[in-house]
């Protein structure tokens, strides 16, 4: 590639990446190296779906097999937009806007294509909506997500706008199944890397103006405004398998965990908005009694 397009494409703050007809990646920027985790001779000369970007979309199901945009386009030259989740090298998933784009020679004959991608975070929008002394006081040391207190002034607001307006919305409770085992087979400190992963993984996958945090240990609670009973089940489903789907790379294999999750909406008699927190707990709990890894709503 010629140097002053290779510069260019190093200055993007959207990743970019080259692969061949076989979909071997012969080119990645500096973006790219900076959202995924990998560095560009790591995975120059590998294939994307070895285990480096390991594209799914929103239900979990692996693009790399059937779906892939790139090979779509490669395979009759239009370019495509998708909204994807991808695998960081630390184990998270991060959501991204993928286009891809054919790269033909001279002749017009297809030779590759390009993907570009930037991430959709909504992580990052929360970032830069708080001051750094925001920051200090509403995030949680270990996993880098909202802490308790955010969730409780959270949950205050859209309780008052419910009383006050109507407004409805959901609770999603969620605890990691097994975790105490977890930590007696692997150690504290690679917990302590599970808890962050699950905690990126459940704050990446859901919309900008919705929130989860971490409640405390190895529970965290999700906030949902407009969600009601229906909408909570399809986002904890979600969620559940994005969870089932994370894994981390420790004592030379991969190591994941679940969640039980517990969801409920604001309804008529609820006094506080503690009632709906302990109401989504119950729920919780009734998915640790049905067998773990499930998700159940009332
Ligand atoms: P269950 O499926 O019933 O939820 O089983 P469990 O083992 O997850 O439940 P329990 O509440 O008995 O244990 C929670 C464990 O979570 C205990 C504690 O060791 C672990 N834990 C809580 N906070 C942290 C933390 O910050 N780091 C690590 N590594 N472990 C934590
Ligand atoms: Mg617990
Ligand atoms: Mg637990």
């Amino acid at each position: 590639m010629r140097r002053d397009i290779q510069r260019m494409l190093d200055a993007l703050k959207e990743g970019a990446y080259f692969v061949d007809r076989e979909r071997r990646i012969t080119y990645w920027n500096k973006a790219a190296e900076r959202l995924t985790g990998f560095r560009s001779h790591e995975v120059i000369g590998h294939r994307c779906s070895e285990d480096i970007l390991v594209h799914v979309d929103c239900e979990g199901k692996n693009l790399c097999k059937a779906g892939c945009p790139l090979l779509a386009t490669m395979e009759d030259t239009l370019s495509r937009e998708a909204e994807v989740f991808f695998h960081h090298r630390r184990g998270h998933r991060v959501p991204v806007s993928v286009r891809t784009t054919p790269l033909e020679d001279d002749e017009g004959n297809v030779v590759g294509g390009i993907e570009l991608f930037a991430e959709i975070s909504p992580e990052e929008n929360l970032r830069e909506r708080m001051t750094e002394l925001e920051r200090r006081s509403l995030l949680d040391l270990l996993t880098g997500v909202p802490n308790r207190r955010y969730l409780d002034s959270e949950l205050a607001a859209l309780f008052a706008l419910w009383q006050k307006s109507g407004v409805p919305f959901g609770v999603l409770f969620f605890d990691i199944d097994h975790f105490k085992r977890f930590n007696d087979n692997h150690g504290h400190d690679i917990g302590d890397r599970v808890l962050e992963t699950t905690a990126k993984t459940l704050v990446s996958a859901v919309r900008p103006f919705d929130v989860i945090g971490r409640w405390g240990g190895e529970e965290f609670v999700g906030l949902f405004p407009n969600a009601e009973r229906e909408t909570l089940a399809s986002i904890g489903e979600r969620l559940r398998s994005a969870v089932e789907a994370t894994w981390i790379e420790a004592d030379g294999q991969r190591l994941s965990v679940t969640v039980s999750i517990g969801g409920t909406s604001s309804e008529e008699g609820d006094s506080s908005p503690s009632a709906l927190v302990k109401r989504a707990d119950t729920m919780m709990y009734r998915s640790k009694q049905e067998g773990r890894n499930r998700v159940t709503v009332g």
